[in-house]
């Protein structure tokens, strides 16, 4: 196998570096080991979400010319300003051609709803979360009702509803909680593993239970114009019934992200493969990259699991398996590796260090920031501090960021994700 650009990984990153490099017509390859964070994501993409203070940040891209400015080993800083806005913009398009669209309020962060009833920055969310429509309503201090449904164990509107309330944004409105009953649910809702989030929407990606539900939401509402909802709207058909439904109930069925599988990130990451595979990517699921060999400075070959001692071989290549979560990072009982390449690393080795006494540190803990070095070409280095000058790294494996405390993860893989295909696009018109 033989790829102008081979990317491993499968998340957010690897996907929007594969749409750009596809898009341009080179054979692109992805190899990606299973599930990503976005399995696991609110579904909604963090530009900057907070100060160091933990303050909000409102205006994401001012904040992120601040970081540009006084960190120069952020990975926005290797993106620089421009290419930034540049690939907020390329994967708004591509996602929604693959099905998908994400709304923002214009320059600013608006605000999602957890399970647990806070509320977090961001930058883009889909249309059930926030739209221009969702502004205006909010606008009118509406009533507002929190439904689960009869049996659910991941969503309880009476603990959101509490904790909503100490919000400023929602301090004087009027709560009400309730739930609706999936009549197919009835029999086997004592058992959780038969209950979850996905085993709902999976039921929505078709009508046949709209109209019933609809009506059960209408009513549960209590005249309220807003019910928030564990997100339920099915995956592959979502932008139908969606439209359906608020025709039904005339009320804005507002999801939230629940306990994983997210729906709400499951949907873009379907949104993206369908967009990649539209432009002729290959994606090799189930697949782990488990070697690869450097000569002379460059990647000559990775090898995979599944594929044995077969070599397979790109122009250039991309790491884009992760932090710990993901497996693109590991720990050992007094050592940190990237495990592939053993590429060289900003973390500190000795285990004390890796974390902060406070556990709930607002500052996070020392070990989210670490991660793969690189250059400013996102290139990164082997052990003896050599450039690996055919090879990329983006996304959560790279070092000096924290994604959830600064609230930046989904921003810097999108962007360090564009960036590393231009620079693969450029090199590829220089060779000729
Ligand atoms: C639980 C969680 C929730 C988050 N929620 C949000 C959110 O709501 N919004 C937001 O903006 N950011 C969120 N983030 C931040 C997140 O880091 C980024 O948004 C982004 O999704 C990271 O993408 P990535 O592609 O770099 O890595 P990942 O999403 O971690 O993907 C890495 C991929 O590499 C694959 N892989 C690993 N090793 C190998 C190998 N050897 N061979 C082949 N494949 C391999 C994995 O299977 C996985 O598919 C969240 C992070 C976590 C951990």
């Amino acid at each position: 196998m033989n790829y102008d650009c081979l990317i491993i990984g499968g998340g957010l990153a690897a996907l929007t570096c594969g749409i750009k490099s596809a898009s341009s017509g080179l054979r692109t390859g992805i190899i990606s080991g299973g599930m990503s964070a976005l399995h696991f994501s609110s579904g909604s993409i963090d530009l900057y979400g907070y100060q160091e203070d933990r303050t909000i940040v409102y205006q994401p891209f001012e904040k992120i010319e601040d970081v540009i400015r006084q960190n120069p080993v952020h990975p926005y800083r290797r993106c620089g300003r421009d290419l930034i806005r540049e690939a907020v913009l390329f994967f708004k398009n591509e996602l929604a051609r693959g099905g998908l669209e994400l709304y923002n309020n214009e320059e600013s962060n608006h605000f999602h709803v957890s399970t647990l009833g806070t509320i977090k920055p961001t930058y883009f969310s889909q249309r059930s979360v926030f739209n221009e429509e969702i502004k205006e309503a909010f606008r009118m201090r509406p009533k507002i009702a929190l439904l689960s449904f009869a049996g659910f164990r991941d969503f309880f509107p009476k603990l959101a509803a509490a904790n909503l309330q100490k919000s400023s944004l929602f301090r004087h409105l009027e709560i009400v909680t309730g739930e609706v009953v999936l009549p197919m649910y009835t029999k086997t809702a004592r058992n959780p593993h038969e209950f979850r989030s996905i085993d709902i929407a999976r039921i929505f990606d078709s009508e046949r239970y709209l109209t019933n539900i609809a009506e059960q939401i209408k009513k549960a509402s209590q005249g309220a114009i807003f019910a928030g909802m564990p997100a339920f709207i099915g995956i592959t058909n979502y932008n139908k019934i969606y439209h359906r439904l608020r025709e039904l109930t005339g009320i804005f069925v507002y999801e939230i992200p629940t306990l994983p599988p997210s729906i709400l990130g499951m949907r873009i990451d379907d949104a993206l493969k369908r967009r990649f595979a539209e432009l002729g990517g290959e994606f090799i699921a189930g697949d782990r990259v488990v070697g690869g060999e450097i000569i002379g400075g460059a990647l000559d070959h990775v090898h995979t699991e599944n594929h044995g001692t077969t070599r397979i071989r790109a122009r250039s290549y991309v790491l884009a398996t992760g932090s710990f979560f993901s497996g693109g990072l590991s720990s050992g009982f007094n050592s940190i590796r990237e495990p592939i390449f053993n590429l060289k690393l900003f973390c500190e080795q000795e285990r004390n260090k890796w974390y902060s006494p406070r556990f709930l540190s607002t500052r996070g803990h020392p070990f989210l920031a670490y991660g793969v070095e690189t250059d400013n070409e996102l290139h990164p280095f082997d052990q003896e501090g050599k450039t690996v000058k055919n090879l990329f790294c983006i996304g959560a494996v790279l070092a000096h960021y924290r994604p959830i405390v600064e609230g930046c993860g989904g921003g810097v893989a999108i962007a360090t994700g564009y960036a590393a295909a231009k620079k693969i696009i450029d090199t590829g018109k220089i060779t000729g």
